[in-house]
């Protein structure tokens, strides 16, 4: 079969497409913004421009305490964090003009966390679009964007393009 991909399946491709250039061994995310069909811009996580990367100075690490959800329901877990990156979605804001921001759509490959949730919700989007679920800060990003009324939702069918997930270490 060959039915041409929806907008929605287009963008969270180019959106895994970007995650691709993340040099960070924990997480590959990326995101892309757009306007109306018009893609605005990409964003991957990284380090700051000129200094060391994951890739070469080795992710800097934080344990924390996240909510999984597994077959018994959900439970607390530790987890370690990678804190030396610049998230996906704060690039994309980086790099992007507040006029062209205004009424647009994000879609990043992961839900994403409470302080990127934040700073979207005031960034001027009108709709974020995610494919993995991130649940440890769900629940108040739900809230927030209700209460902002942000779109946000989960395309959960969706597969990424062959290729796009590399093996990373959660
Ligand atoms: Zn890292
Ligand atoms: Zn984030």
């Amino acid at each position: 079969m060959t039915a041409r991909k929806d907008w929605d399946t287009y963008f969270m491709d180019m959106a895994y497409m970007a995650s691709t250039r993340s040099q960070c061994n924990r997480r590959h995310v990326g995101a892309v913004l757009v306007q109306g069909k018009k893609l605005l811009g990409t964003a991957y996580n990284g380090a700051p421009m000129g200094v060391p990367d994951c890739s070469e100075a080795g992710c800097m690490l934080v344990e924390e305490y996240e909510l999984v959800r597994g077959e018994e329901g959900e439970k607390v877990v530790k987890k370690q964090r990678c804190i030396r990156t610049i998230h996906a979605e704060q690039n994309l804001l980086l790099f992007t003009d507040r006029e062209d921001r205004e009424g647009s759509v994000v879609y990043v490959t992961d839900q994403p966390c409470w302080t990127c949730a934040n700073m979207l919700a005031n960034s001027g989007i009108k709709e974020i679009v995610f494919h993995r679920p991130y649940l440890k800060d769900s629940e108040k990003v739900t809230t927030l964007m209700e209460r902002k009324g942000i779109g946000f939702r989960r395309l959960e069918s969706y597969e990424p393009p062959a290729g796009t997930l590399t093996e990373v270490h959660h």
